[in-house]
Parts: C-alpha cells; structure tokens; sequence
C-alpha cells in the first residue's frame, strides 16, 4: 500500500491541495495525517473536510487540542497563541466533533503515528537524542512516524545507537532493520528553510520512504490569512519557510 504521510498542515488548504494532488499523481492510496491539522491557517473547516473526504487517518497535535479548548494556549508563544485563539472562535460544531474523535496515537500495521513522540505525543520534538531514545524505547512497531518540528527527518535506532538524517526529496531510501522513526516535515508551515511543502510516500510492502517537496501558491494562503486577520509575520514566515 501507497501511504501518504503528512503531518502539519495546519489550516493551509491551499498546501494540502498541492500535497493530495502530487501524492495522488503518485499512486497514493492512503493518508496518514499526524496533526496540527489547524492553528496558524485560514481555512481550519476546510482542511478537516478535506482530509474527511480523502479518509485520512489522523491523530491529534497540540494545535488541534488547544483550538478546542481541550488544552489552554499558556505554552504557546504570543502569535501562536493569538492563532489559536482566532482558530476556536473559527471552528464549525463538526470540526470540534472531529477532533474530539481523535487520539494521541494511532497504530497502522508495522506503524505508530503519533504527533510529537510516543512518549509525550502532544509536546515533545523528537529533535534530541534523549528524545529520540525515550519514542524509540516506546515503539512496539518497527516503524513510526512523527511531526511536531516541522522539519523532515530520518530516524533509525540500530546497535550503534540513534542515528538521524535529513531526506534528500525524491529518494526512496529502504526501512532495514532495527526501529526507524520517519518525519515527513510540515505541509503547512515548513521551517527548514525550504517554503515548499514537505511529505513522505511510504510503500508499506516494499518498506521504503521517499520524502517529498511540493511548490504551492503561498501568495493565496498569505492573502487569506491577511483577510481573516491572522498575525502578519504568520504569513510572511511562509514565504522564507521558517
Ligand atoms: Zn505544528
């Protein structure tokens, strides 16, 4: 099975049109939604309805909870914060009721997805070590997938320890032994430097990932962010990627 995994999209339809068509064009049979589905964007109703009717399977982000008031904005910085909140006052009934359907971590055959890390799905980035090593000693699969940082990332745990590594797009790289952990960046809101938006295309049989970049109109998702009156430096980070 061709497996889509995306994760951080949060609340750019225009992004995920662009993700769902180059995924679609790749023979993608399934999407595997790892959160922040919203906070930051402008079209939060649109986007869930989008990935309802792609039937994603999703789990929850932080962004995600905190627009249903299921957890507080104190963690977040002022913008974020301030998004959130425009973000809970946006929600339609049936976005809440989508959200509250969700869990913190969801198993898919060989695969564990979750947002952050197993270890604290909502919170933690798996960008140390030390974190790296707490997911993994979680992992019951061989396989899991993670977002979070918004930076795409390859994470194996062989008998020489926690070893990462940034993608190349476009190269299909072979799963192999031991425990991996795969990030496939951020649809939304990429923060590495590339404003492209980031995903994974994972062959569940071949067991191989290929990480993906695809250009989208940000100018659209910056000019309905500036109609809905969402913070302008959330807009303009779009078009530097960070
Ligand atoms: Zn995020």
């Amino acid at each position: 099975m061709r497996v889509a995994l995306i994760s951080d999209v949060h609340a750019n339809l225009v992004a995920l049109e662009a993700v769902l068509a180059d995924a679609d064009e790749r023979g993608v049979e399934t999407i595997w939604n790892l959160g922040d589905t919203v906070g930051y964007g402008p079209d939060p109703n649109g986007v869930v309805a989008r990935l309802v009717e792609a039937g994603a399977v999703s789990v929850l982000g932080n962004h995600d909870a905190a627009a249903t008031g299921a957890i507080g904005t104190e963690w977040f910085n002022s913008l974020a914060a301030e998004a959130a909140e425009w973000t809970r006052a946006h929600l339609e009934p049936e976005t809440v009721g989508y959200f509250a359907g969700l869990g913190e971590v969801v198993r898919e055959g060989e695969w564990s997805l979750a947002h952050g890390t197993l270890r604290q799905p909502l919170w933690e980035y798996l960008m140390t070590e030390e974190a790296a090593e707490g997911h993994f000693e979680l992992q019951e699969t061989p396989y899991s997938a993670v977002g979070h940082t918004h930076v795409p990332l390859l994470v194996r745990r062989g008998t020489e320890g926690v070893e990462g590594k940034t993608p190349v797009p476009g190269e299909a790289v072979a799963l192999g032994e031991g425990l991996v952990c795969v990030n496939p960046g951020s649809v939304g809101q990429p923060r590495d430097g590339d404003p492209r938006s980031s995903y994974a295309l994972v062959n569940t049989e071949a067991r191989t990932v290929a990480h993906h970049r695809v250009p989208y109109d940000i100018g659209e998702t910056q000019r309905r962010m500036e109609e809905a009156g969402l913070p302008r430096a959330l807009a303009e980070r779009l078009g530097y990627g960070r």
